[in-house]
């Protein structure tokens, strides 16, 4: 008799998963793997395109469409020249992949012309917003995440080593 059991992890992992509300299309988790419609904003984490480690925090307020982004350390994204960067761009997609469009404009009250890409209509300015909140729910998330069976890294567990330091 042995208490050892070599395949307990894989078992454990398969039994724990928790389903999470289900997108309305499949979404690409590895580039925004968080978006939310929350707090007044469509709001969420995106990865940078060119460094795996780094990660974006996006907002869009409601309303007033003012927007930011940075990364989960606070400083200001690089693209932000006026107009909303790539990484706003990307959540605004992937928003709409997660919720349908129909609810992203009802949510941000935009008027969204028949044919208009929605981040198009959006007509917010540069307003600086702290990344740590959403951040931290992007963690809470993480817990509840079906994690599927694969062998391949998993892109939205590789900023766990990270949380200790917010602010
Ligand atoms: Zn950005």
């Amino acid at each position: 008799m042995t208490d050892r059991s070599p395949n307990g992890a894989t078992v454990w992992a398969r039994h724990s998963r928790l389903r999470v509300v289900p997108p309305v299309q499949p979404r690409k988790l590895a580039k925004v793997p968080f978006v939310e419609l929350a707090d007044g904003r469509l709001q969420g984490v995106v990865s940078s395109g060119s460094d795996i480690g780094r990660v974006y925090v996006s907002s869009i307020a409601a309303g007033t469409h003012d927007y930011n982004c940075s990364t989960n350390n606070n400083r200001p994204c690089g693209g932000l020249y006026g107009s909303p960067c790539k990484h706003l761009r990307a959540l605004v997609a992937e928003a709409v992949v997660q919720y349908g469009a129909d609810r992203v404009s009802r949510y941000l009250r935009v008027e969204v012309p028949e044919g208009a890409d929605l981040a198009d209509c959006l007509g917010g300015v540069h307003e600086p917003a702290p990344a740590a909140v959403v951040f931290s729910r992007f963690l809470r998330h993480l817990a509840y995440l079906e994690v599927p069976d694969t062998t391949l890294p998993i892109p939205e567990l590789h900023w766990f080593p990270a949380t200790g330091t917010v602010g």
